[in-house]
């Protein structure tokens, strides 16, 4: 049994959800920022965002992804930031987004269906972002939606693209990638290279299942309004509510809470390069 660290990820926002979803999803920075104070409070070292515009409808314009990391870091400094460049904008424009230089941002290795959307992330486009993330030492947060991703991973490793130790979460339950079973995760996490650090991103109903079935098996942890909207059927969740239930799980499985410190360092976030 784990009893190292765990390292928990909240995602306050996805691409998709909107207010009239679930109403504890944040729009604003101002939103952002206290749903981050209070998901740092209650034990996350690190917050995963998708930016939104005035209107609540996804961006990444730059101005706005700064103004919503600004405001985060003015209210929680200590809170480590992962911007996705995921979502359904061109990829060139969503590749942009890590010139505002957060600590750590999703990628996506390939194209894949994402229920009735179009998840693109073309071969050449995104090596670029590979070694313009590189370059600018913001770490990539490998997503695998399925048994092929992480053979696209390993590619870029040996192309110098990444460095090692490599971060992956393993996506389960987007319609158009791996089903959210047991045996998937455990079969996935059984193909990591050795010295990767992982996290189950467990999407819908069985997001507390399989979380907590990553969490024993010695993963690091995700959770939030991204993943599920619910606390329970019926029962619509805040971001804070979720991280401190996942909380519960990891104490009752003895697996200390990181720090956003030892986070950094658990994790191996690089230094980011001078602007
Ligand atoms: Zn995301």
């Amino acid at each position: 049994m784990s009893t190292s660290p765990i390292v928990i990820t909240a995602a306050l926002t996805g691409p998709i959800a909107m207010k009239a979803d679930n109403p504890a999803l944040p729009i604003t920075p101002e939103e952002f920022a206290i749903a981050a104070e209070q998901c740092y409070k209650a034990g996350a070292a690190i917050v995963h965002l998708h930016i939104r515009d005035e209107k609540g409808a996804p961006t990444v314009n730059p101005k706005r992804v700064k103004e919503c990391l600004d405001a985060i870091h003015a209210r929680v400094p200590e809170v480590l930031t992962q911007l996705s460049t995921g979502g359904f904008d061109p990829y060139e424009e969503r590749a942009k987004i890590v010139e505002v230089r957060p600590r750590m941002a999703s990628l996506n290795p390939c194209t894949m269906s994402f229920g009735m959307g179009e998840f693109r992330n073309p071969p050449k486009e995104m090596r670029k972002l590979a070694a313009r993330m590189r370059e600018l030492g913001v770490k990539p947060e490998l997503e695998i939606y399925d048994y092929g991703h992480l053979g696209v991973c390993l590619s870029l490793l040996k192309e110098g693209l990444l460095a090692e130790p490599l971060q992956f979460s393993i996506v389960l339950g987007v319609p158009g990638g791996a089903a959210a079973t047991p045996q998937n995760l455990v079969n996935m996490v059984a193909t990591l290279p050795t010295g990767a650090t992982w996290q189950v991103v467990a999407v819908g109903r069985l997001n507390l299942e399989l979380t907590t079935i990553a969490v024993a098996m010695g993963g690091n942890a995700r959770t939030g309004l991204e993943d599920t909207l619910y606390l329970r059927k019926g029962v619509l969740a805040d971001n804070a509510s979720l991280v401190a239930r996942l909380v519960q799980v990891c104490k009752g499985l003895e697996r200390p809470i990181a720090t956003p410190a030892e986070a950094a360092k658990l994790l191996h976030l690089p230094e980011l390069k001078e602007a």
